[in-house]
């Protein structure tokens, strides 16, 4: 690959000639083909394709219901409605997590509660979860950040006991497991996010899947205005009547976005066997940089390994976080960060009027988190640029 060389103050630094993104979906042939075939078929939305995915997803985790929705926003709000969530009402989650897990608290007129996360894992830490509980407490959001699953055997004991409800964001962790029990089967609902960063895309989508029926039926009609029953049943009755018997939203997935997620499914196991193995290739070179480490996998985990997340500790590394997030970005590697904590948002703290301090563990670790370019479709070389970048920072960091 040619390379271009750009002047530092010290010395040469040699960049890619194209930046590698932190992530990047992975589109083939056959991906394009089941999109054309649906523009081709009669219908765009809420047809064969729509079901067809819920289907795969459904077989996919061994789950009995499947619901999809036009995102992963979409998907945490029909969750918090199904679930019953209100006015007055607060949900716990960890601050350590995009801003949508929190958002849909707020769109039924809720306050999020933000606990803390594991130092270790970045992980909503369930020491500190039952303190939070108070009575107006309704529900907890797990996220299992980075794609890795929460201790949810700890957290579903803590509930069981308050008798609240777990809702898991796993638009990380598609693909995940613990002690071989499938992401989707661990929570009582469990919501996804097909971006196109995410392990699987369906350019914009999301889906939310439980074992409860009740709470599918209310997701479903939540997806569609409020409406009881769909087009398809309407057909079947012989009639054009319908009613509106909740509030509701335009949550749709369409049949050709779904025809892409349907595509996209069948190639999960493989794309996450090669994310594994990028983790893999990554820590075994990192081990040997001082002051700089990836967040703990716990025991029993299988990682979807959406991101990969080192914490740099400034003193001992030579560079604090943004220095290296500079550094590599000047010798053609994209890192990003995941999370500026929920809670430190200009919205929230006018809203709650949330400050630092609040999240102790979440704060300190978002000073040190960043996240290494990691998808599917990296190749070899990709990988290799960034070991020798990150290896090349740290002996500057040292001069
Ligand atoms: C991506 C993401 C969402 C939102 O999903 P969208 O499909 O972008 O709406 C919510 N929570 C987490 C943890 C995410 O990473």
């Amino acid at each position: 690959m040619p390379l271009n060389p750009a002047q530092s103050d010290e010395s040469t630094i040699v960049a890619r000639a194209t930046p590698l993104p932190y992530a990047r979906q992975t589109i083939d042939e056959s991906d394009i083909a089941a999109v054309v075939e649906t523009l081709r078929s009669p219908y765009l939305t809420t047809g064969p394709r729509v079901h067809e995915f819920e289907a795969s997803m459904q077989a996919e985790i061994g789950v009995e219901h499947a619901v999809a929705v036009s995102s992963g926003t979409a998907a945490l709000h029909a969750a918090m409605h199904a679930i019953g969530i209100g006015q007055g009402d607060q949900v716990i989650l960890p601050p350590m997590t995009f801003a949508a897990t929190a958002n849909a608290i707020v769109f039924q007129g809720a306050t999020p509660q933000f606990v803390d996360v594991d130092a270790e894992t970045l992980l909503l830490d369930p020491a500190a979860l039952e303190p939070a509980i108070n009575s107006n407490t309704r529900a907890i959001i797990a996220v299992d950040y980075a794609g890795q699953p929460c201790d949810y055997d700890a957290i579903r004991a803590i509930a069981g006991k308050h008798r609240l409800p777990i809702i898991a964001d796993a638009c990380h962790s598609l693909g995940g497991a613990c002690d071989g029990r499938n992401v989707g089967m661990l929570a009582d609902i469990t919501t996804f996010s097909f971006h196109p960063v995410k392990p699987i895309t369906t350019c914009e989508g999301g889906m939310c899947v439980t074992a409860d029926q009740r709470l599918a039926d209310r997701m479903r009609q939540f997806r569609n205005h409020g409406i009881a029953g769909d087009h398809h049943e309407r057909a079947r009755r012989g009639t054009w009547r319908y009613e509106m018997t909740d509030i509701g939203y335009n949550y749709r997935l369409s049949d050709v976005h779904a025809a892409l997620g349907t595509s996209q499914l069948r190639k999960l196991g493989r794309w996450q066997n090669r994310r594994q193995a990028i983790a893999r290739t990554y820590d075994a070179a990192f081990v040997e940089i001082d002051g700089l480490t990836p967040i703990a996998v716990r025991a029993g985990v299988t990682h979807a390994q959406h991101l990969y997340v080192v914490k740099i500790d400034a003193d001992r590394f030579g560079m604090t976080r943004d220095e290296v997030f500079d550094a590599m970005r000047a010798r053609g590697i994209c890192c990003n960060v995941h999370y500026l904590p929920v809670h430190l948002h200009p919205f929230y703290r006018d809203r709650l009027g949330t400050r630092p301090g609040i999240c102790p563990v979440a704060e300190t670790a978002a000073e040190q988190i960043l996240s290494l370019p990691m998808f599917a479709s990296m190749d070899d070389q990709d990988v290799d640029d960034v070991i020798a970048s990150l290896h090349q920072v740290a002996m500057e960091a040292r001069r």
